[in-house]
């Protein structure tokens, strides 16, 4: 990191996650990467008195470089990445007949099913999370590409979401008790972070990405921050493998909407043919749906699972409005539409950086190499829930 403005470093007793990026950042010894989530982009203007879904993915990025970030990613082209991952592995657990598979990008669902579920968790998606891909390419691939040590990386992600803090911290997800993702940043803080800095993103001078390895991004990783968006993704390139061409229409509308469970049929061609697909947002919903499935009264062969309502657009890390929810998300999502509609490449397969990624790199999508840097498992974690409500019910005794 360069400090390019005047670092608080040291200056506050009250240490937070804050801090930490901003020591990172100030510490010319080390490589700062940020990354931010495909959601970011369409909710954060509204922290600077911005209208609902102004896109601000270019004041972020300046507003990175300004405060001395030395890389900026972008989580949607890890987005790209998992869809090649999970859309593999779901198309190997098809053809043995295996279902239904359930999504695995959204932590507070994974905790969900941990401490609820357990018996669910051989049926998720064993690829990570964007955040999670993101930060281990980034530790890994960009020390080959460029000059830098691995050592001396640190991510710091900026996300919707409170639940991406528990992820980042798991052990699984990092080497020898060194986090893969070293510091979240919910919007929220990202937000003060940048006042403390007096940055307004108003008024700052929009950039882009300039990284030639992780950075570029197809219109299917840019809807993966709405619910129903990672199912898009998948089918738009499974239907490609299956097929060996595209999508006469790349936008799904059957899967689009705003209802708590959502299914269809899509004809995935080939010697898969019609599947049937559910996207469900909320843990109410979710509860049900998964209750169903355990009872066999629902027969789905791949479930999208989004613990917010409306998915991360309307995240629990981002503003957000109790009464005017539904207009605040319908107009986030509408950018992340309109993103997707502009892009050249609508296909996570199509994006030029993840096919060199996988030819100078991983190989394949589901290769020994992907299998152990972008995977991960899932533990019963019912304990952690009993002993959460005990913890409760000690409080509650001690204060009484
Ligand atoms: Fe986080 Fe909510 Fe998105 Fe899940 S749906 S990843 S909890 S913001």
């Amino acid at each position: 990191g360069q400090c390019v403005l005047v670092c608080p470093t040291g200056a506050l007793g009250e240490r937070d996650e804050i801090d930490k990026a901003l020591d990172y950042i100030c510490d010319p010894d080390i490589t700062t990467v940020v990354q931010f989530a495909p959601a970011v982009r369409v909710a954060f203007g509204e922290e600077f008195g911005m209208p609902a879904g102004t896109n601000v993915e270019g004041h972020v990025i300046a507003a990175c470089r300004k405060i001395g970030v030395d890389i900026v990613l972008d989580t949607n082209f890890a987005a790209d990445v998992v869809i090649m991952e999970e859309g593999t592995e779901l198309l190997g657990r098809l053809k043995e007949g295996r279902k239904p598979t359930f999504t695995s990008c959204c932590p507070a669902w994974i905790n969900f099913a941990e401490t609820h579920y357990p018996d669910i968790l051989p049926l998720l998606s064993s690829t990570k999370s964007p955040q999670q891909v993101l930060s281990t390419i980034a530790k890994t691939y960009l020390p080959e590409k460029q000059d830098i040590a691995a050592d001396k990386i640190r991510v710091i992600s900026i996300m919707p979401c409170i639940a991406k803090k528990d992820e980042a911290a798991r052990p699984q997800l990092g080497e020898a008790g060194k986090q893969d993702t070293d510091v979240v940043l919910t919007t929220r803080e990202f937000a003060r972070l940048l006042r403390r800095e007096g940055i307004d993103l108003k008024t700052i001078k929009p950039s882009s990405f300039d990284n030639p390895y992780m950075s570029e991004y197809s219109g299917a990783a840019a809807i993966f921050g709405t619910t129903g968006g990672v199912m898009e993704a998948a089918v738009r390139t499974i239907y490609s493998v299956v097929n060996g061409k595209e999508l006469d229409k790349v936008e799904l509308t059957q899967l689009r909407g705003f209802e708590g469970v959502r299914e269809a049929t899509v004809d995935l061609g080939g010697p898969i043919g019609a599947v049937k697909v559910a996207m469900v947002h909320g843990l109410g919903d979710t509860r049900k749906l998964v209750e169903m499935v355990r009872s066999g009264e629902a027969d789905y062969d791949f479930i999208e699972v989004m613990a917010c309502p409306g998915g991360c657009v309307d995240g629990g890390g981002s503003l957000r409005s109790k009464k005017a929810y539904l207009p605040l998300a319908m107009a986030r999502r509408e950018t992340i539409y309109n993103v997707d509609r502009k892009t050249n490449v609508r296909q996570s397969h199509k994006n030029m950086q993840v096919q060199a990624l996988y030819r100078d790199f991983l190989q394949a999508p589901n290769s020994e190499k992907a299998h152990h840097l972008l995977h991960t498992h899932y533990e019963d974690r019912r304990k952690d829930l009993r002993h959460t409500v005990k913890e409760i019910w000690d409080n509650l005794s001690m204060s009484s």
